[in-house]
């Protein structure tokens, strides 16, 4: 079984929804910003850097209360924080799945966090797996899976 280091791709799933969290409490200075993560119960101080300032909205930031979280940013076809480096500890040590699964073409097919906890996009493939993989016997499923995955076409690896 493939085995690497979680490494986020930044498809920003994991913080479309962190609005209600993630709250702009104050500003210090032109560019600096107090963040609460009502989660985790943190409070950290940010910059934001540079090549974000022209477009960052203090006071839209601050009305924020719901849907996607004020840091993240559109970029490229990702979504990056643009206040990683000084991100909440509960954003760098977030772990958004065990296992990935991609296509013949290197594009994520699921983010998967258990046997019956699959995230996809792709009705069918979601389909397959509860038909497939969600039915094998609990003991071992993780190589069984990674080996019908893997038949069928797909890469497969998982996280440390
Ligand atoms: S932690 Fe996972 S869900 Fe969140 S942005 Fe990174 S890859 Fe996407
Ligand atoms: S602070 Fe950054 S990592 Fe945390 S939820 Fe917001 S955009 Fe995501």
């Amino acid at each position: 079984m493939e085995h690497e280091t979680f490494s986020c791709t930044m498809c920003g799933k994991c913080c479309f929804g962190m609005g209600k969290y993630i709250r702009l409490v104050g500003q210090m200075g032109m560019n600096q910003v107090v963040v609460r993560h009502d989660i985790s119960n943190e409070t950290v101080y940010a910059t934001i850097p540079r090549r974000y300032r022209d477009d960052f909205d203090f006071g839209e930031a601050r009305l924020v209360t719901e849907g996607r979280c004020p840091f993240l940013i559109e970029e490229d076809g990702l979504y990056p924080c643009m206040i990683y480096d000084s991100a909440p500890k509960f954003c760098k040590d977030f772990v958004c799945c065990k296992m990935k699964v991609f296509d013949t073409a290197g594009k994520l097919v699921a983010r998967v966090n258990g046997q019956c906890s699959v995230i996809s996009d792709d009705l069918g493939f979601s389909e397959w797996w509860k038909k497939t993989i969600a039915i094998l016997p609990n003991e071992n499923w993780e190589k069984h899976a990674s080996s019908i995955l893997e038949q069928n076409g797909y890469r497969v690896v998982w996280y440390d």
